[in-house]
């Protein structure tokens, strides 16, 4: 996004990238193929039990990993091979190989074995290297057994049984795919919520759900180790917060979910004088300046959460400012969260929690799902959209849903937040009936008056 948007703005953009493959960890090994596998595994389940109770009766529908996997990698080429088209056209130049900083105006290209194969004089560098999976000490992460997301992704058989470590987005959306698929899936997390950074009532719900889907919880529980045992499966060790007591798990598969750490190494930061902190972030100021004149960062290596679209805005607004000083700018409380399961969770803006801590005086307005029509005729009716919004002037704050297309739909609450909207102007727009969004409205009506629908 920054390149591109550097080069329509005039620029002479040159992108180095070492994966042999453009799009970062979203595209190769994130974001898109984790959603090809979970739109795939969808349509399992719905085989199973959905289309049967709607009169669609499907026999013997089975699993073809092979394909399943074949299917998610087309996706991914097809969107990789689009991005050096998108590079063409906008003459964006794709230097494959590893960036390092030789001085702050000039960047080596290093190869697969570490030899400089050209230096790139520039006037400005934007570093954008993003994050890798962080590890956790007694598991090695060796990528068929012991796995990362990317490992994850790629399983050649569905598991009998797997131990995820860390209750976050991608321990959820990954365990959801293999639970789908078969897997008996076991949850460890440390603390006594998943989803940290959502609205407890919501992380709540949602852990009820997954549990009915079949899912495991080991709440406050810290995983200690895993040892790979002859018959190929892990013996994990999982240590109780409070008892200190240590359980065995068996799995054959451990996904190390635990976060992600910014990738900075051997960019050559400290040569040039680019500060990061203890965790490795890289400092920045508001218009992404790392302090060293010319010298740009965005997206997971800086501040913020990791996420595609934060660290796409960031990218045009940074290429913005590099064009017109001062210029571009990314409103961080209006970026929103999506955990792609099903039913989806999705919010913006303000968790009540937040709300609270703040001292901010708040007013709530919630709509379950089940009172809309649409999710009723889907016979989807889990979940509940609930409003945070300022009670003296009425503007949202916060919105959080938890329900089928809530990735879609909260894209409306994100729009109103940008704009500044009370709850009062979103409930008095007019929304399409029946549409799953009619929820969002009620909610909002919710806050400053009644819905209609409960
Ligand atoms: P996360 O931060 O979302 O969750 C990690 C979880 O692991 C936390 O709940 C933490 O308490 C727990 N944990 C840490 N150490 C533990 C231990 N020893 N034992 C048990 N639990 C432990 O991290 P993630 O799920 O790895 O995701 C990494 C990043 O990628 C996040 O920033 C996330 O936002 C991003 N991501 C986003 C999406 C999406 O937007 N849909 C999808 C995938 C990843």
């Amino acid at each position: 996004m920054a390149a591109i948007k550097a080069a329509q703005l005039g620029l002479k953009v040159t992108c180095v990238e070492k994966r042999g493959a453009l799009g970062g960890t979203c595209l190769n090994v994130g974001c898109i193929p984790s959603k090809a596998l979970l739109h795939a595994s969808h349509m399992y389940e719905m085989t199973k039990g959905e289309m049967a109770h709607a009169g669609v009766l499907v026999d013997n529908a089975r699993v073809d990993v092979a394909q399943m996997m074949k299917t998610k990698e087309k996706t991914v080429t097809g969107l990789t091979s689009g991005i050096e088209l998108l590079f063409n056209k906008n003459k964006v130049k794709y230097e494959k190989g590893f960036g390092r900083f030789k001085s702050a105006t000039e960047i080596e290209v290093l190869d697969a074995k570490g030899a400089v194969t050209k230096t790139v004089k520039t006037k400005n560098v934007i570093i954008a290297t993003g994050s890798e999976p962080a590890s956790l000490p007694g598991l090695t992460i060796d990528e068929k057994t012991i796995v990362s997301s990317t490992g994850a992704l790629s399983l050649t058989k569905i598991p009998k049984t797997m131990v995820l470590v860390g209750g976050g987005v991608i321990g959820l959306e990954m365990g959801s795919v293999w639970s789908r698929l078969g897997t008996q899936v076991t949850v460890v997390e440390y603390t006594d919520a998943i989803c940290a950074g959502a609205d407890a009532e919501i992380a709540k719900q949602f852990k009820r759900v997954l549990e009915k889907q079949g899912l495991i919880f080991k709440m406050k529980s810290a995983v200690k180790g895993g040892v790979v045992q002859k018959d190929g499966t892990v013996k994990v060790s999982v240590e109780d917060n409070e008892t200190k007591k240590i359980e065995e798990l068996n799995a054959e598969i451990v996904l190390v979910a635990v976060g992600r750490k910014p990738f900075t190494e051997g960019l050559g930061l400290e040569k040039i004088g680019v500060k990061t902190d203890k965790r490795g972030i890289i400092e920045t100021d508001d218009h992404f300046r790392t302090g060293v004149p010319g010298v740009l960062a965005i997206g997971d290596v800086i501040k913020g959460p990791m996420l595609a679209h934060k660290a796409e805005e960031e990218g045009i607004a940074a290429a913005e400012g590099i064009v017109t000083p001062g210029a571009g700018h990314v409103n961080y409380n209006a970026i929103p969260s999506v955990i792609y399961t099903n039913p989806e969770v999705a919010w913006v803006g303000l968790t009540e929690e937040q709300a609270k801590a703040k001292g901010i005086a708040y007013k709530l307005g919630k709509f379950p799902m089940k009172a809309n029509s649409r999710a009723r005729t889907n016979n989807e009716t889990e979940g509940l959209v609930k409003f945070i919004s300022d009670a003296t002037t009425d503007r949202i704050l916060g919105v959080h849903i938890i329900g089928s297309g809530a990735g879609e739909l909260i894209a409306e609450p994100t729009l109103a937040i940008e704009y500044g909207a009370s709850s009062e102007d979103l409930a008095r727009t007019c929304h399409a009936h029946p549409t799953l969004s009619e929820a969002t409205k009620e909610a909002a009506m919710a806050v400053y008056d009644k819905p209609i629908h409960i």
